[in-house]
């Protein structure tokens, strides 16, 4: 797995587990500190939804992020109508005056209300 932060390929494993779900590793980047878990898979809302299989399992983790994880977004606006228009990245400093603080936020709340965001940030502590 890579680094959703800076895409290093190196962690360590920290101590501690995810309450519910004990085979999901909590690791640290060795590059940038991230702390994230192995599998994102779990947590993906929709991701089981036709299997059955997971449901419980799916049911479990979205209880849990719900109480644990903040939606956040990385990307503005002027980010995405830059892909749709010209089908490429950078939209936000191609198009940089597009942005501003309000319209940003804007946009991350719509994106959070309808659980689009594309960032979701978990926070993990160590139990003592
Ligand atoms: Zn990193």
């Amino acid at each position: 797995m890579k680094c959703y932060l800076c895409n290093a390929t190196k962690f360590i494993k920290r101590k501690g587990q995810v309450r519910d779900n004990p085979d999901l590793k909590i690791l640290e980047c060795l590059s940038c500190g991230l702390v994230a878990l192995n599998s994102h898979d779990h947590v993906r809302a929709g991701h089981y939804e036709n299997s059955g299989m997971h449901e419980n399992q799916n049911q479990i983790m979205e209880l849990w992020f719900s109480e644990t994880a903040e939606d956040d977004q990385r990307y503005s606006l002027s980010n995405h109508l830059y892909w749709v228009s010209r089908g490429q990245p950078g939209g936000h400093k191609e198009w940089e005056s597009l942005n501003s603080p309000d319209l940003n936020d804007e946009y991350a709340k719509a994106l959070e209300k309808i659980g689009k965001s594309d960032t979701i940030i978990g926070i993990f502590e160590k139990e003592n």
